[in-house]
């Protein structure tokens, strides 16, 4: 696609001349766009120079580091290294909820723009709330601008959303992250809290060239559309956030419509951690922004291929600093990417730690149990694997026909196969399964 910039300036359509809130966008694309080839390396010394900053403001400006980091051995004098970054304990979400007002920092730089708060959208225990700043909302817009331009989108076509907390609605165009630099088509939103047959009579009427939303709400569309035969014509592709795609998840929308899913990794007080490569279905390090590590149980820098605990700190925000946030999920690292980019490769994204199954052996894994591929799995509306105890799973299933015993049985073997160990399966039979109030649904939840 060439789209073209709009220009601002009378009699002059090409090159561009930008509004300045226009210019400013694009000046920081251009950035992007050079520093996604540099090597890892100088993109990580880049990054340090920026942490330095970083962790100078907090340093100075906040009662909560200046203690955390002199402990660690950080001198604002010195430039920090990544040995002594590498010794700043692991900041957890009760940090955050204990010791917020010390966190917050006394002196934004008036530049940083107006403070507000930002939240974690929580779909378990107390979300977290923290300030962040206009600068940060005009990094994420900038991302969300990258990752159009990564997967080629066409921005005369138009783009649809399904999530939470939007209503039936239609805009004039893409929003903020495109309209400041882009004419655009326009945008169609609907909440996610309607039913599933009105979900794709929308999308039918509707027929939008993109359509964002949830994983789980994408395979339930897909199962919905493969059984009645329903296609989306028009629809060019998929977009997932929120929860984790797997392989399943990217089978089933080939196979309802023909389409790929582009995926990114995003949290709302982060902004974005990494976006699917425009070649893979890796996803890269959004390093311009985020310095994101993979850790081990000993805490040290996963390889490529190891799977470890996330831990992220944002670069720009300098209202309430997040440094080394462990954000509890868990993600694969992977090798350097044959597309050229050097930001770092992240394989998979695991998901949380609620969603790992633990086995009796002392081992966790993340389970793909795949109920695509179940006996009859055209009669399974609704599946949902919990985890009770060490060697016990139970299988909540809504259902068109029950299943017979011998049906039971059949997933009770794959279930046995993909983990590796001869649990307990037991079976149930329910009318619906409740999603949680962000609408973030999880195949597999472990409740111990
Ligand atoms: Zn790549």
């Amino acid at each position: 696609m060439r789209a073209v910039p709009i220009s601002v300036v009378p009699g002059i359509e090409w090159p561009a001349l930008l509004s300045p809130q226009g210019a400013a966008r694009l000046s920081l694309m251009y950035q992007l766009d050079q520093s996604q080839w540099w090597p890892p390396e100088i993109i990580k010394q880049q990054q340090f120079i920026q942490i330095h900053q970083l962790l100078t403001h907090a340093f100075h400006t906040t009662r909560f580091y200046r203690h955390r980091l002199q402990d660690a051995g950080f001198n604002p004098k010195t430039r920090v290294t990544p040995e002594v970054f590498s010794v700043i304990p692991l900041l957890q979400r009760e940090d955050i909820q204990l010791h917020l007002a010390d966190m917050n920092s006394t002196a934004v730089p008036k530049d940083h723009g107006r403070v507000g708060y930002t939240e974690s959208s929580g779909s378990t225990g107390k979300p977290v709330r923290i300030h962040s700043t206009s600068l940060s909302q005009f990094f994420w817009h900038a991302m969300t601008l990258r990752d159009h331009l990564w997967h080629d989108r066409d921005f005369t076509r138009n783009h649809a959303e399904i999530r939470v907390g939007v209503g039936d609605r239609t805009g004039k165009n893409w929003g903020y992250a495109v309209k400041v630099a882009f004419e655009s088509g326009p945008s169609l939103m609907l909440d996610i809290k309607e039913p599933m047959d009105r979900q794709i009579q929308w999308i039918q009427e509707h027929r939008p060239a993109y359509l964002l939303t949830y994983p789980s709400n994408l395979r339930e569309m897909a199962g919905r559309c493969l059984e009645q035969g329903i296609d989306f014509p028009g629809l060019i592709e998929m977009r997932a956030f929120g929860e984790t795609v797997t392989e399943e998840t990217r089978e089933i929308c080939r196979q309802a419509w023909g389409v790929g899913v582009k995926d990114m990794y995003s949290a709302m007080e982060i902004g974005y951690m990494a976006l699917q490569c425009p070649g893979h279905e890796h996803y890269h390090v959004m390093s311009e922004g985020v310095f994101l590590e993979v850790l081990d149980d000993q805490g040290l820098p996963c390889r490529p291929g190891e799977i470890g605990r996330v831990v992220v700190t944002d670069l720009h925000n300098f209202a309430t600093p997040l440094i080394r946030y462990e954000i509890l999920d868990y993600a694969e690292v992977g090798e350097p990417c044959p597309c050229g980019r050097g930001l770092p490769v992240l394989k998979r994204i695991l998901g949380r730690q609620r969603n790992m199954l633990r086995l009796p052996d002392g081992t966790c894994q993340w389970p793909a149990f795949s109920p695509r591929k179940w006996p009859h799995a055209d009669r399974i509306q609704q599946v949902q694997i919990v985890q009770k105890a060490l060697d016990h799973l139970v299988v909540r299933l809504v259902v068109h026909f029950p299943l017979a015993p011998e049906d039971e049985q059949a997933i009770t073997r794959i279930i046995h196969d993909r983990s590796g160990h001869p649990l307990r399966v037991g079976f149930e039979y329910v009318d619906t399964i409740e999603k949680p109030k962000n609408f973030k649904f999880d195949i597999f939840v472990s409740e111990l």
